[in-house]
């Protein structure tokens, strides 16, 4: 602890991608950091997106240049620093006669390949829909499209990467602990902390505030100023929808609609292809978020007027909401508000230092933690330079290339792994893959299964050092092996966690 013992440094309100991004990057520059996420890590909108590590195509269209240029720069660091869970993906954009003409759909994706920062990843090519096996599962009057670079990521295991990270530098992470009330007194912020398990308070103590609640940030303002009139975000829900597998190859579409809109068809989870997304205005408690039918109508519609296969609501075998927190410029409808991030910082050294993260992308979070750390070095004074842009998340020390070779090495040292199996566990866990299979001999050592690949060795693992506390976390953000258990499997999967749980936490 710095200067003031039982004082951190900074006290980051929110476990989502933003919240843990800054805790990492300040830990890892010396300052001493308490996280306090009332939920799950990645629970709110960081585990509920479409998953793109991307420069975003449509915002050329809102001249959003500042936000795609570094979007676009974004996806080749965050992809060197952790190819166990990023990956390119290349995108196909078939060309709708009616809907945005040829040349226009050419002049964007120049840009998107020039704006900067592509190295690795390959530039567009057109496609004769025709010949290339792209067009295969598409109804034959789509004869033509454009094929780009973006990158996949896998947003939740990004998020916990980030806090494990933040971790193994120090920083507190306290998990189902909701900031309930703040107030600065005596040069120190005091919050009060509500374990949500125990239901008891505590008292923490920063120097700086910062407020990463994400769809909550007026909220967590609120709970300063006693006002429920706070209102710097516009919430925009989106929701996906995930079927069986709609197509054989390993790229991905989008598919323009007769409302302006875009909606992605990506590969899933190897058996499955997600389909999103939705822009709704939504009111209530984001945690509440959920897919309607229309939403669904709507998705299954945007898929059928490409795909020969028609796709229906009833085929749907999950799906997920989420909120987006956008900050507020008055646009008129949601699709157009700004997707960019602001950083506004409250208060001063003497009373309160506060800063307040609106917006903001998973693509952008490095960038967005940096212009962070910036605000608070102006008050906690500098400890250290920024560090991240080199320095790989957990288990993301090998080549970006390497994947493949991982996955061999991986089978090589544990003959007993399925191809699958070895190949989801490095996908997750990258190079710690070994920590959580050990000195196993045989898929015996690796204790009970739960159901699919899912061994009670990878779910002690995820509650020894990723906080994992109930099935949930562990079947759908941890892992997806929620996509791939029977409702028996998902309870026994329960009660084993529940009669395993540590007193305490890592917190
Ligand atoms: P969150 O992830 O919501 O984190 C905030 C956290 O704060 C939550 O976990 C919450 O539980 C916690 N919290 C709130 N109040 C308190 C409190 N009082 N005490 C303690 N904790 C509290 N971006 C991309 O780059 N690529 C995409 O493909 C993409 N697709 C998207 C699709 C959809 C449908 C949506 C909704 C967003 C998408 N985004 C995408 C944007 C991206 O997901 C979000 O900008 C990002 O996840 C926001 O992260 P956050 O950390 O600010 O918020």
């Amino acid at each position: 602890m710095a200067d003031n013992p039982g004082v951190y440094d900074i006290l980051v309100i929110g476990g989502g991608i933003n919240g843990c991004g800054i805790a990492r990057d300040a830990a890892g520059r010396g300052y001493s950091v308490l996280l306090a996420e009332m939920n799950d890590l990645a629970s709110g909108t960081s585990s509920g997106s479409t998953k793109l590590v991307h420069g975003g195509l449509r915002y050329l269209e809102h001249f959003e240049f500042r936000l795609v240029r570094e979007s676009l720069r974004e996806r080749e660091v965050l992809w060197s620093n952790a190819p166990h869970i990023i990956w390119p993906l290349r995108f196909v954009l078939p060309y709708h006669k009616g809907l945005r003409p040829a040349w226009l759909l050419r002049l964007g994706l120049f840009l998107y390949d020039h704006l900067g920062g592509r190295e690795l990843l390959p530039p567009t090519r057109t496609l004769d829909l025709r010949r290339d096996a792209a067009g295969q599962p598409l109804k034959p009057l789509y004869a033509k499209a454009f094929e780009y670079s973006d990158c996949w990521v896998d947003d939740a295991r990004l998020v916990v990467l980030n806090a494990l990270d933040a971790a193994d530098r120090g920083a507190v992470i306290a998990t189902r602990t909701e900031v309930v009330g703040m107030r600065f007194a005596a040069g120190v912020w005091e919050a009060r902390l509500s374990d949500k398990r125990s239901r008891n308070t505590r008292t923490a103590r920063a120097r700086h505030i910062v407020n990463a609640a994400g769809p909550w940030v007026d909220r967590v303002l609120s709970c300063i100023s006693g006002s429920n009139a706070v209102k710097n975000v516009r919430l925009v829900k989106g929701s996906h929808i995930v079927v069986r597998k709609l197509f054989q190859h390993d790229r991905c579409y989008i598919f323009q609609n007769a409302d302006g809109r875009i909606v992605f068809a990506i590969p899933y989870e190897g058996d499955y292809t997600l389909i999103g997304t939705t822009d709704e205005d939504f009111r209530g408690d984001p945690g509440d978020a959920q897919i309607s039918y229309a939403e669904k109508a709507y998705l299954a519609a945007a898929a059928s007027e490409y795909f020969v296969r028609p796709v229906s609501p009833d085929d749907i075998v999950w799906s997920y909401s989420a909120v987006r927190p956008l900050y507020d410029d008055d646009a008129s409808k949601a699709q157009e508000a700004t997707r960019d991030y602001v950083l506004k910082q409250a208060g001063a050294p003497g009373n309160g230092a506060l800063l307040n993260v609106f917006g903001g992308k998973i693509t952008t979070y490095r960038r967005l933690a940096e212009g962070a750390l910036e605000e608070i070095e102006g008050i906690l004074g500098r400890r250290g330079k920024p560090w991240t842009k080199d320095t790989p998340l957990p288990g993301g020390d090998f080549p970006v290339d390497g994947f493949d070779e991982l996955v061999r090495d991986l089978a090589r040292g544990f003959p007993f792994l399925a191809p699958g199996h070895a190949r989801r566990l490095a996908h997750l866990y990258g190079t710690l893959a070994r920590q959580i299979l050990g000195s196993a001999e045989s898929l015996a050592d690796l204790g009970r299964c739960f159901g699919s690949d899912l061994y009670e060795a990878e779910v002690r693992y995820l509650m020894a050092r990723e906080w994992a506390m109930s099935a949930e976390d562990v079947l759908w953000r941890r892992t997806k092996c929620g996509l791939k258990l029977a409702a028996q499997e998902i309870g026994a999967t329960e009660a084993y966690i529940a009669a395993n749980k540590r007193g305490d936490d890592r917190s």
